[in-house]
């Protein structure tokens, strides 16, 4: 990888954190990512599962400042992204998965319309696009997720893929 697609790939990274778009990470992007998600599949926010996706984004906030928000004002700018979040969580990813793991266990519960347990590939489709994700690379993530191809994600795997995703950038 040459130093273009590093900054390229770190780019992408920050946006899809950066859910409103205004150049830093705080609270307000992983609540707002909390309420695209429940709009999507039309959760209340005060139901049980709206509430488990909101403690679950301040939970991965308060990870992610704990990493990454170096000079402590509430908010992870660009640089504080790639010097804290994704060279610390690149050596150590599994704490990056654990830091995640209670929003995108309640993402899926959400997810998971007609709560039978299972989340089908098709709602982790449309939960990407609710997040701001190109619809074909959605298909495409999804379609990865599926590892049986069956149909469904399993928590693990989509634990696995988001620590993966955010972790693994080398530069050239
Ligand atoms: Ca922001
Ligand atoms: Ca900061």
């Amino acid at each position: 990888m040459d130093s273009a697609e590093y900054e390229r790939k770190i780019a992408h990274r920050f946006a899809a954190f950066d859910q409103d778009g205004n150049g830093y990470i705080d609270r307000a992007d992983f609540s707002s990512a909390a309420a695209r998600l429940l709009t999507e599949f039309s959760t209340a926010a005060r139901s049980e599962r709206g509430q488990a996706l909101y403690s679950g984004a301040e939970a991965f906030w308060q990870g992610m400042a704990g990493i990454a928000d170096v000079d402590g004002d509430q908010r992870v700018t660009r640089s504080e992204f790639v010097g804290g979040a994704v060279k610390r969580l690149r050596d150590n990813p599994e704490r990056f998965a654990e830091i995640a793991r209670p929003f995108l266990r309640a993402a899926l519960a959400v997810a998971d319309e007609d709560g039978d347990g299972v989340t089908e590939t098709t709602a982790v489709e449309r939960a990407l696009q609710a997040l701001g994700a190109d619809p074909h690379v959605s298909v495409f993530v999804a379609e990865a997720l599926d590892e049986g191809r069956e149909g469904r994600v399993s928590e693990d795997a989509v634990v696995a893929a988001f620590a993966r995703y955010f972790t693994v950038v080398e530069p050239g």
